[in-house]
């Protein structure tokens, strides 16, 4: 693993972190039985499946698959490297990381990511320094004294102010020999278009530097000052900016957020920041796009409850009819709060007060009834009403995954309508159908370009994975990884090489070298394998709690390595039927031979296995 940070230095983090500690930053934690569990916060669930043990430190999903330990966990979780995730729990933890000057052999291995965030960090320095004294900087504090923004405020969320000049970045940051072409992969510089340079992208703005939940510094926004345009303009798409997964102000929000169990969703930074300065400082704000189901995977680990806030009806109802699926899917209640005309948060809260908001909140439709509200009023109860409610209402409908909660949901349509309830569940099967084919199309792009990305082996891998004739090799890897005690008779034996799945030989081989005897044993294995597949796989085999006996244990042993010629046959097959769907011909031929040779099969029987594909 790419890392400067010594290996002594790494224990020492390893030793010092606790995985409960850190993963409960994002996921509710409760305690179950001997281990803590949770909402993934890596796929869509509503009944916990997430499981954190402190025993082993580490945690593995038993709905997505997904484990590793303390590391690994940063690493998904905040698209860290692993150097910056040691980085991040040195700091959290008090161990000392030695500073100093990088070698260049170092200065190589520091991931671009880490570039990036420390440009942006610098950049935030130097227009935060703006604001406060550059020379330009007042008539931007004023502007924000005007709005009402506090010094402290400024301080916390580190706004700052971009000169009008074409270069002050750029001349700043040449000051301190930083490649150009990294501050442009940050997306603070733009390229000329004649190709004679580059010029600064955020030039005579507010600037409101964009956190992700370890801290980092991985965007900006800006906004002017006048009614010049674009009003707002943000960093542009990076490795380490990706508005999908970011939500402005969460970093802060998050304390909040968990003591209250709401978040308040706007949709600018004044909005979120003016709400912070007046006690509400459980908001957060998308950043000038639509709430992606990654945004409320991010949210679901703080909160029950979302409240969406709009300033114009048109966002609203779109907002509301992509989302409602993705919260009914993750059990996040939603609502819909409609913010008289002419507000928005900033204005109204300044005009009526935290008091009037939080009752406004409470006040506020659930998403899908405020769907229906605003259908209601848009088309009226004629005839020709009812139906542009269910056109409009459908697809919303459709979305909800959960049949019974779309059930009620198209109960409450039908009295509002007052049709009958098949029919307006026919009309959402309709549409349902429809969105399950465009799904499947996209899918099925998707999966091609993956193929065409992937090599085939990891496809291979995956496929015998899930197959059952590996269930025997998981349980021996299972039993090594949870009764050490095994681990001569493993050896003695030989049966790692009767493993048909290579990954699952290698972690065999590897807990054998490397016995997981004290208490982080399963972490320390973790941190020699650079290959999420494999993480997972030890994860979710060092989790379960089996009752192991030494009779038991032999019985698994001896079986697999009876079952050997017949589990060969079995593979081969399963590779020929892979080969054949890909139209490799050579390679089926090749493996068609080598399950002739390897097996007894004779001519008819042959002529069997080829007639099954
Ligand atoms: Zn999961």
């Amino acid at each position: 693993m790419a890392n400067f940070i010594p290996e002594d230095k790494i224990e020492e983090i390893k030793n010092a972190a606790d995985i409960v500690e850190v993963v409960s930053e994002y996921v509710l934690l409760k305690k179950a039985g001997r281990n803590y569990s949770g909402l993934c916060p890596f796929h869509s669930e509503k009944t916990p499946s997430f499981t954190v043990s402190s025993e082993k430190q580490i945690f593995h999903c038993f709905g997505c698959n997904t484990g590793g330990n303390v590391f690994s966990f940063l690493m998904k979780q905040d698209g860290l490297s692993f150097p910056e995730s040691a980085r991040f729990l040195a700091g959290r933890y008090g161990v000392d990381l030695p500073v100093g000057e990088m070698s260049a052999k170092m200065r190589q291995q520091v991931s671009e990511r880490e570039q990036l965030i420390k440009i942006n960090h610098q950049a935030m320095d130097f227009f935060h320094g703006n604001l406060l004294s550059g020379r330009h900087g007042e008539k931007a504090l004023a502007y924000l004294e005007r709005r009402g923004i506090s010094r402290t405020v400024v301080d916390t969320f580190k706004l700052g102010f971009a000169p009008r000049a074409w270069d002050g970045l750029f001349n700043s940051l040449g000051r301190k020999h930083v490649p150009v072409g990294m501050i442009e992969k940050a997306g603070l510089l733009v390229a000329r278009k004649d190709n004679s340079g580059f010029y600064d992208r955020f030039r005579d703005r507010i600037i409101f530097p964009i956190l992700n939940m370890s801290m980092q510094t991985v965007g900006f926004g800006g906004r002017v000052m006048d009614d010049s345009l674009p009003k707002y303009l943000n960093s542009p798409e990076t490795p380490v900016y990706n508005k999908r997964r970011l939500l402005y102000g969460l970093h802060a929000a998050k304390k909040k957020c968990r003591k209250e169990g709401t978040i308040y969703v706007v949709e600018g930074y004044f909005d979120q920041i003016s709400l912070y300065q007046r006690g509400i400082e459980n908001a957060a704000a998308t950043l000038g796009t639509a709430l992606s189901s990654e945004h409320i995977h991010l949210m679901k680990g703080f909160v029950k409850r979302a409240v969406l806030i709009f300033d114009s009806d048109e966002a609203g109802i779109k907002a509301s009819e992509r989302s409602v699926g993705m919260f009914v899917r993750e059990g996040i209640e939603a609502r819909v709060v409609m913010l008289p005309k002419g507000h928005d948060p900033d204005s109204y809260v300044s005009e009526f007060g935290a008091e009037a908001f939080y009752k406004m909140a409470e006040n506020a439709l659930e998403v899908m009834s405020f769907l229906m509200k605003t259908a209601e009023k848009k088309h009226g109860l004629s005839v020709n009403g009812k139906l542009g409610i269910l056109a409009d209402l459908r697809r919303a409908l459709a979305s909800i995954e959960d049949m019974s909660a779309r059930q009620l949901y198209i109960k409450e349509l039908s009295e509002l309508l007052g049709i009958d309830e098949r029919t307006v569940l026919e009309k959402v099967r309709e549409t349902k159908a429809t969105l399950e084919k465009e799904n499947q199309i996209s899918a099925r792009r998707n999966e091609r370009l993956q193929l065409a990305a992937g090599s085939e082996r990891s496809r291979k891998a995956k496929s015998l994975n899930k197959g059952v004739e590996n269930r025997l090799e998981r349980q021996v890897v299972a039993m090594m990884l949870q009764y050490p005690e095994i681990l001569p008779e493993v050896d003695a034996s030989c049966v790692l090489d009767h493993f048909l799945d290579s990954t699952l030989q290698f972690i065999g081989k590897l807990v054998l070298s490397h016995p997981p005897g004290t208490k982080e044993g399963v972490s320390n294995l973790m941190s020699m394998v650079d290959d999420t597949e494999k993480r997972n796989i030890l994860a979710s085999l060092s989790i379960k709690e089996e009752m192991w006996n030494i009779r038991d244990c032999r019985k698994i042993i001896s079986k697999l390595i009876g079952h050997s010629p017949k589990r060969q046959e079995i593979f081969l097959k399963e590779q020929i039927r892979a080969a054949e769907r890909d139209n490799n011909q050579d390679l089926a031929l090749k493996l068609l031979d080598e399950l002739q040779k390897s097996t007894v099969l004779n001519r008819k029987q042959m002529r069997e296995v080829l007639r099954e594909h």
